[in-house]
């Protein structure tokens, strides 16, 4: 189990000192603010999405390493997903960082197991989903910024 924290912590640590997708993205169909108040995490999320596919998605902002690992993680992750697979994947990683999800490995989860320590701090499960409430929003058109309070 320790090895597999040590690769977990790896991971957040790399995304978090080299996000992906860590850019504007001048042609979005869907952009939104997401704020965190209680740590401070701020970012804006880009989506452009063509025929419910999401086709590009990026980021920009700052915040704590959980926050910017989890909103690097999540882009890779959803590009070239349909709408219904970004759904998905949002009740999976929300189960997860809450710690409803027992069946919790890198085969099943990919890098998406890196945050299931999360689960272990509630002060950060808000950290963890907050790219996350806010890429949902902005799937569903919402416009008004996300906020985790
Ligand atoms: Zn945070």
């Amino acid at each position: 189990m320790s090895e597999l924290r040590a690769l977990y912590q790896e991971i957040i640590l790399e995304h978090n000192k080299k996000p992906r997708n860590f850019r504007k993205l001048d042609d979005a169909s869907r952009t939104l603010e997401g704020y965190n108040p209680l740590c401070g995490d701020h970012y804006t999320l880009y989506l452009k999405i063509e025929n419910d596919v999401v086709v590009d998605i990026s980021f920009e902002g700052a915040g704590c390493a959980i926050s910017k690992a989890s909103a690097s993680v999540m882009t890779t992750m959803l590009k070239g997903r349909t709408k219904e697979e970004a759904q998905r994947m949002f009740e999976t990683f929300h189960k997860l960082v809450t710690g409803e999800l027992t069946d919790i490995s890198f085969e099943t989860l990919g890098k998406l197991a890196a945050f299931a320590g999360v689960s272990e701090f509630p002060a950060r499960v808000k950290c963890a989903s907050l790219a996350w409430h806010t890429m949902r929003n902005a799937l569903d058109a919402k416009s008004e910024p996300v906020s985790t309070e």
